[in-house]
């Protein structure tokens, strides 16, 4: 078969196994396979992406949960990691990867995060000066803007009301890749008015008009190794509800990269049993752990309308941050159930997580069958006490704008009518597992460095182990970051995509 360049194409209604033939293949269109993908193609190279999630349109979205985890979340929106906590941690499934379905939050990396990655694992182009520009060139592309107050609705403005009332520095409007939001609050459902600049929206648009081809509804099963070298992936057309196989696809191609994201990159390794001579593939996992606060106030919030995380401030002394979040009332009336009975409660109600840069590490291993995988996460004692430091900030901000209680969302826990009941909830010896945490950023579980016993792929991106194998996705940080990930994601993997054209294409 010729590439069908500048074509996405759905490879589950191929009518029969084919073979491709490029200069680079791309396994995923998430944040990093869209930004490495872009950058090769627009430097004239033949690139052709698999994608095991289909394309889709604004329109053609729900703003149903029910149907957006069964169709633009992997594993129907049940992946989690089991540990000493019960982890939901969700990630997506679809062209433009977890980005269809993320808030949309913007951050560069952390200068110290960076000079981190330098200093101790040798990743010596981690410079926040030195990368300026590959940042900008992502940024601009993916449309991002600071979240106007016309999109913030009141969830937002009481959670600024109580940065102000306690002369907090550096509260702030999120900057977000969503130039078009209408603040409708749907953004993890994928955005229904095509407000937000997910990856499918720009990046990949990029590559498929510099000549790339997009193979959706196809799943990475197998990189194809001869004499230690990738030379190419054996995919399967794939039914993306039903996950059933279909035709056989063969993309021979000079380089392999690999950017399935920080859970799938690793057990599509791991289940071929490669790249892993030091045993490294899938430990060091980080995941941004994450806690949720909501405030009642007398006045009604509604507090799924307006921008999802509109407004933040950083936790003072703590690599960590407390970003507003909305979530529709079937979600709150879970999670903070207390306030379900009558539901009309949860119309006062205005929420903030406290998301830390994790200590603990966790594991990821290969589930029973493909594409499973395994995940394990402990928390440790400094996480939980970020944390916990997170919930008394994001408290006294509620209780400064007026709340008249606060919820941690403990398990077998009351609402609380003052920082003294909170401090009381917070000092009891309770099992870390009674926390509701979350977490949706996994990352660093193939991590990049210069020490070939301690790293799975060399500052370049390419595995110490197979030569044009390249990893460029969230596995690759060395540490986690403390600020949402997507666009050091993007500009990492932009990076590495340049890095490998300087090595020769
Ligand atoms: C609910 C939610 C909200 C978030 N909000 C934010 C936010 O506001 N800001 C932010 O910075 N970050 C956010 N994130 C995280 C961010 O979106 C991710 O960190 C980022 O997208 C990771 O990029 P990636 O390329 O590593 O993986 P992904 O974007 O997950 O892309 C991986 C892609 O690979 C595909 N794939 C996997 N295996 C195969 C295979 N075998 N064959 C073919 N294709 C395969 C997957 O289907 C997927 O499309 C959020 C995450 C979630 C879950």
């Amino acid at each position: 078969m010729e590439i069908p360049r500048g074509q996405l194409l759905r490879a589950d209604s191929f009518e029969a196994d084919e073979t491709l033939r490029c200069d680079v293949v791309v396994i995923g269109t998430g944040a990093g396979g869209a930004a490495a993908g872009m950058r090769l193609a627009e430097a004239g190279l033949s690139v052709v992406f698999l994608e095991e999630g289909r394309k889709w349109e604004a329109h053609e979205l729900s703003n149903k949960q029910s149907w957006a985890v069964r169709n633009l979340y992997a594993e129907r929106g049940t992946s989690l990691a089991l540990g000493n906590i019960f982890l939901p941690m969700p990630r997506g499934k679809a062209v433009g990867g977890t980005t269809l379905i993320n808030s949309g939050i913007c951050f560069r990396t952390p200068d110290f995060v960076l000079k981190r990655w330098r200093e101790q694992y040798g990743v010596a182009w981690a410079d926040l000066d030195g990368l300026a520009p590959t940042f900008q060139t992502i940024e601009d592309a993916v449309g991002a803007v600071r979240t106007d107050e016309s999109v913030w609705r009141r969830h937002n403005e009481l959670f600024r009301d109580g940065c102000v009332a306690l002369k907090l520095e550096g509260h702030q409007a999120i900057v977000r890749n969503a130039p078009g939001c209408v603040g409708c609050g749907l953004c993890q459902v994928g955005c229904p008015v095509g407000g937000k600049g997910s990856v499918d929206r720009n990046l990949i648009p990029r590559a498929l008009a510099a000549g790339a081809a997009v193979l959706s509804c196809a799943r990475a099963t197998k990189v194809l190794v001869e004499n230690g070298v990738a030379v190419g992936v054996e995919a399967y057309g794939v039914d993306p509800v039903l996950e059933q196989r279909k035709r056989r696809i063969e993309v021979r191609a000079k380089k392999v990269f690999l950017c399935a994201g920080a859970v799938s990159t690793p057990s599509f390794l791991l289940r071929q049993k490669l790249a892993n001579s030091n045993g490294r593939v899938g430990k060091n996992l980080h995941v941004h752990t994450a806690l949720g606060v909501v405030g009642k106030f007398d006045e009604v919030v509604d507090g799924w309308h307006g921008a999802v995380q509109g407004y933040f401030v950083r936790l003072p002394g703590e690599n960590a941050v407390l970003e507003t979040f909305s979530a529709s009332p079937d979600i709150y009336s879970v999670q903070y159930e207390v306030y379900s009975k009558p539901m009309r409660q949860l119309r006062h109600l205005a929420a903030c997580g406290v998301m830390i840069g994790d200590t603990a590490e966790g594991t990821v291993s290969p589930g029973a069958n493909e594409p499973r995988s395994f995940v394990s996460y402990d928390t440790n004692a400094e996480d939980v006490r970020v944390i916990k430091k997170g919930i008394r900030q994001i408290s006294a901000i509620y209780f400064a704008a007026g709340a008249t209680e606060v919820h941690t969302g403990f398990s077998r826990s009351s609402p609380l009518k003052s920082l003294a009941e909170l401090d009381a909830l917070l000092a009891e010896p309770r099992p870390w597992d009674q926390m509701n945490i979350y977490a949706s950023h996994p990352m660093s579980s193939c991590a990049m460095g210069a020490d070939k016993a301690w790293s799975v792929v060399k500052p370049d991106g390419e595995t110490w182990d197979v030569k044009n194998l390249v990893i460029a996705d969230a596995s690759v940080f060395p540490t986690s970051l403390g600020v949402n990930p997507q666009i050091t994601v993007m500009t990492v993997a932009s990076t590495i995509a340049q890095l490998q054209l300087k090595a020769g294409g």
